[in-house]
């Protein structure tokens, strides 16, 4: 895939970039190891004060930013501006928490003193996807740069200027020059660097292959990852939940980043006795989101990334059409225009068991279930390789404990939207990966936890 800009509303290549020669990746490699043996001695309060800047950064020039993504992978321009928003919230949360996140915690014991220390590891790559280019990237780099690692970045090959830019911004707020850059590299490149001695650890957010083969390479070594994979959300609506509510949030939770997040809901799971209904008012709230270009204010669906996904979540909605599915409404792509528009989707009767059930939809198609009650509920939204998120509405506490206890998730959301916030943990289960992003568990991922012990 080469590493360029080309606009997903209409196809245009804006900009062809050359990847890193070997010898460039070598000596970029070289600066971050040299600048961890003294960026770690900096203090928390000098880290702080650079990503408060970084902060303040984001917020000054969120427009341009925020046009700088919308160009490379199509979201609507105000998702934009509160993605780099979000990223600004992450820098000034770890500038605040992570002193007392990283502080040593005195454990008692039969030592006069023992207690832990958080300690850097060292250049910890980043393997970072296009859906949210900035956002994937700021929670990365926040804590990462806060516990005194240094961040290397392979960007998606879709958002090469996104990539330099947050580069830039780290840059621009302060820290050191080896202490976050950007390696223009494909993704055959990878394994290269993380075989690199000077490289401790890896984080990847992507699809379960690259994370596969990321971790793969990263066994061979002996080094730690995490992995934020796919998902296939269930967003559960049993009787007793608030149905007008929980058709407006599932409208938002399929179609949030034009269908492409990995905690977007993608299998609503519906009571029968009120699915008729979810059915007819969720059709209503797809056909009522305007489709068209995300860079203009209005718009709520813009198109997909690139080609090959239009291509791929084309072949999927009719491999559920083939396995017995019903569409009730859209069904294949926008053709009339050029850009990756796919339309609102709503496909229904899709046999629970079929191979395509188990798959996730990366765009605006919504997979629709119905189930007697919450045990085949539960069932059916733990019938998937995946455990991301989960959301699930019902106004019956037994019901909201049992859903609580029994879905199988790295997050459940009783009556709202699965989201992602910088004060919880972040991450999932099964084949969506492990290991936490965000809050106190994320920072600690990428450290040495030393256990220490005076006589
Ligand atoms: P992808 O193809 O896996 O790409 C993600 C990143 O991995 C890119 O930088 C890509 O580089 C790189 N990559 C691809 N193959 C690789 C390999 N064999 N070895 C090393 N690196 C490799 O994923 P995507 O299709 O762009 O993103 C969508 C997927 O990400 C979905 O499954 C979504 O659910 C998941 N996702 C998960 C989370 C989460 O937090 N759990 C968040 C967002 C997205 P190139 O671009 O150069 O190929």
């Amino acid at each position: 895939m080469a590493i360029a800009t080309i606009n997903p509303a209409t196809g245009e290549t804006i900009k062809i970039f050359e990847p890193l020669k070997d010898a460039e990746i070598a000596s970029k490699l070289d600066l971050a190891g040299q600048t961890f043996q003294h960026y770690r001695q900096t203090s928390f309060y000098q880290r702080s004060q650079w990503l408060e800047k970084a902060a303040i950064i984001l917020e000054q020039e969120k427009a341009d930013f925020a046009k700088l993504i919308t160009l490379e992978m199509g979201k609507p321009y105000q998702a934009a501006i509160a993605e780099v928003e979000k990223c600004a919230l992450v820098c000034n949360y770890y500038a605040e928490y992570a002193p007392s996140f990283l502080a040593d915690v005195t454990v008692k014991t039969d030592a006069s003193h023992s207690f832990v220390r958080y300690q850097p590891m060292g250049v910890i790559l980043a393997v970072m996807p296009w859906n949210f280019p900035f956002w994937q990237v700021f929670r990365f780099a926040a804590p990462t740069l806060m516990a005194g690692n240094v961040g290397l970045l392979k960007h998606a090959s879709n958002v090469p200027q996104c990539a330099l830019a947050i580069a830039d911004i780290i840059h621009r707020a302060g820290f050191p020059q080896g202490a976050f850059q950007t390696l223009l590299i494909g993704a055959a490149k990878v394994a290269d660097v993380m075989a690199d001695d000077r490289v401790k650890a890896a984080t990847l957010t992507g699809s379960e292959p690259a994370g596969a083969s990321l971790a793969a390479a990263a066994g061979k070594q002996i080094k730690k990852t995490v992995l934020e994979l796919g998902g296939s959300d269930p967003f559960i609506v049993l009787e007793s939940g608030d149905l007008e509510t929980a058709v407006v949030t599932a409208t938002t939770a399929r179609m949030l980043n034009n269908g492409q997040s990995c905690i977007a809901a993608k299998r609503f799971i519906i009571a029968e006795s009120i699915a008729t209904e979810f059915e007819k008012l969720l059709s209503e709230k797809f056909l009522a989101l305007k489709v068209g270009d995300p860079m203009e204010p209005d718009t709520d669906l813009g198109p997909l990334a690139t080609p090959d996904i239009l291509q791929d979540l084309d072949q999927q909605v009719q491999s559920a059409i083939n396995s017995g599915g019903k569409v009730l409404i859209g069904g294949s792509p926008l053709s009339h225009r050029p850009g990756n528009f796919y339309p609102p989707t709503i496909i229904t009767d899709i046999p629970p068991d079929s191979a395509i059930a188990q798959e996730e939809f990366f765009g605006p198609v919504a997979l629709l279930f119905r189930v007697p009650n919450i045990d085949a509920a539960i069932q059916l939204a733990n019938a998937t390789p995946f455990g991301l998120g989960a959301s699930a509405w019902t106004n019956n506490h037994q019901e909201r404990d049992r859903l609580i206890a029994e879905i199988e998730a790295g997050a459940v959301f009783i009556n709202s939207m699965v989201k992602s916030d910088p004060r919880l943990p972040f991450g999932g289960i099964k084949r969506s990966g492990y290991g936490r992003e965000l809050s106190i568990q994320g920072i600690h991922e990428f450290v040495n936890v030393k256990t220490v012990w005076l006589k």
